[in-house]
């Protein structure tokens, strides 16, 4: 069979001209598709494409932009069920987590491109009345969006829609594993925008490098693994992109001593699901429990309660909680995390094996009397494991939560306003979640403190992260001034 065109360059859907990538079924191991990935050539071409665009797409009012960014949200949502299928065969979360997603980039766009229609800077006050001063904000250029495959659309339109309604370009590299939703959506809604202002290079991170060392690059948006994001940060500082790095976590999930009786239930619903959505496959998934003691075995075994009866199965069909992860990698690492807590001592309560014989499955697994120095408290698992640690007071929970290299989520159970208080302003983190697990908001920033990344996206913040400041002073008298020569 012909190998189909997937990547977008100009108008044009072309063969890539480098390497055979084979998109697998992580539900039935099958491939589903082989495509080829971008050549470094096209991707050259899709950068001259881009900056050919660049002029007329910045010169669009702000409406106009909006306008057609509207148009494709209408598309993506006309043709959610189709796209979140193929998000499923190729990713394995379950159908109505991916429906959800969709509409969760629908809203995306839709805020984007009313959000720039609100302000193109501000007017400061000038030095003199003759005189005055403006702070403008301006597109920054070429953007080159680097997706992963946890949430490939999402983490797309996050980057997408602030980008081009601030009147940037974009070039699209996603995942190698899930590139397959991505050229839907750009056949469906994106290959309409005018040519060149949205392109499409797929393939692996040699695609994403080319993106990164090319110099008529001028800004990086990129989710993923913080060895990628360090070596972005690296390559780029060479032509001195602007970037945004959203990279990996290991967020704490706090529940305090005042939780009981059915808040400690809901506590313990919440944990499961901050643990386990999407195969623990989040940025921001519950890694570390730390549970006051004198709740903690009550909340334990509500906990292993609901992870014992999330279902597991086919991603497509109904009723199903919770697919495979994505790859055989991933899986490997859940289990050499497992593998090290248990060598270390700690106790498997439930899971802490794989599903079924065939797919990439692994349990909702709890572990409880971990070591310190195990990996599973350490490094982001990424997979569905909930390590409960018991602590004696809300300080050493803040204290533990803190003490890791990451900050880019934190979440806490409690119903006492002193407590909430302490949590919000002493969690180093990106996000601070009380009572309300993993809620994003688009109007609310999301990013990172410390090896979790720099810049946000959502909000202002991630429109901001798009656009170049000026500063234009203007005097329309021109006359001469005192401070001028000769002194
Ligand atoms: P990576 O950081 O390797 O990949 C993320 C994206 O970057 C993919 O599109 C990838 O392409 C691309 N990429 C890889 N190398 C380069 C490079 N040198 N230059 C530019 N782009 C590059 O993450 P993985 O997918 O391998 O996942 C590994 C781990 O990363 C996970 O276990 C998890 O810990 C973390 N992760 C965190 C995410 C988050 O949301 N914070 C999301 C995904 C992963 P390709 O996939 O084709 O290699």
């Amino acid at each position: 069979m012909a190998t189909r065109a997937t990547t977008y360059i100009g108008d044009d859907w072309l063969v890539g001209e480098g390497e055979e990538l084979s998109v697998e079924n992580p539900t039935t191991e099958a491939t589903i598709e082989v495509v080829r990935s971008a050549s470094t050539t096209q991707v050259d071409a899709a950068v001259r494409a881009a900056n050919a665009a660049f002029g007329g797409w910045r010169k669009l009012s702000t409406g106009d932009r909006a306008h057609v960014l509207q148009q494709a949200a209408n598309q993506l949502e006309t043709h959610t069920d189709e796209i979140a299928r193929i998000m499923t065969i190729e990713g394995g979360k379950p159908l109505l987590e991916n429906r959800d997603e969709i509409g969760w980039c629908v809203a995306c766009l839709r805020f984007y491109s009313e959000l720039a229609r609100t302000s193109e800077g501000t007017v400061i006050p000038p030095i003199e009345s003759t005189q005055l001063a403006l702070v403008l904000k301006e597109p920054i250029g070429v953007v080159g969006a680097i997706v992963p495959w946890n949430y490939p659309l999402l983490l797309l339109f996050w980057k997408l829609a602030p980008a081009l309604a601030a009147g940037n370009v974009v070039i699209v590299k996603p995942s190698e594993l899930t590139p397959l939703s991505t050229v839907r959506v750009f056949e469906l809604a994106l290959a309409h925008l005018p040519t060149g202002v949205a392109q499409l290079v797929i393939g692996a991170g040699t695609v994403g490098q080319s993106l990164v060392e090319h110099p008529d690059v001028h800004c990086i948006a990129f989710t993923g693994s913080t060895p990628t994001g360090q070596w972005i940060a690296r390559t780029a500082a060479d032509t001195m992109k602007r970037l945004n790095l959203e990279l990996g976590g290991k967020d704490a999930f706090i529940v305090c001593d005042d939780i009981t009786d059915e808040v400690l239930d809901t506590a313990a619903r919440g944990g499961v699901w901050a643990a386990y959505l999407n195969a623990g496959q989040v940025c921001t998934s519950a890694e570390r429990f730390y549970v006051h003691a004198s709740v903690y075995d009550d909340y334990v075994d509500r906990f292993v309660h609901h992870a014992n009866a999330i279902r597991i199965g086919d991603p497509l069909a109904d009723g199903t909680d919770l697919g495979p992860m994505v790859s055989a990698a991933q899986r490997e690492r859940t289990e050499r995390h497992v593998g090290d807590a248990r060598d270390r001592g700690a106790s498997v309560l439930t899971g802490g094996e794989r599903f079924g014989d065939r797919g990439w499955f692994y349990r909702p697994t709890v572990l409880v009397d971990i070591g310190d120095d195990a990996l599973v408290l350490d490094e982001e698992t990424f997979g569905p494991v909930a390590p409960i640690v018991r602590v004696g007071s809300l300080d050493e929970a803040i204290a533990r939560a803190n003490a890791s290299r990451y900050g880019l989520g934190a979440n806490v159970y409690t119903r006492r306003l002193d407590y909430a208080m302490q949590c919000l302003r002493e969690l180093r983190a990106g996000t601070v979640w009380i009572n309300d697990p993993l809620t994003d908001n688009d109007a609310g920033p999301f990013g990172g403190f410390k090896m979790s990344g720099q810049g946000r996206e959502l909000g202002a913040e991630g429109l901001e992260a798009f656009r170049e400041t000026k500063h234009v002073h203007l005097d329309w008298e021109a006359q001469p001034k005192d401070w001028w020569y000769p002194y």
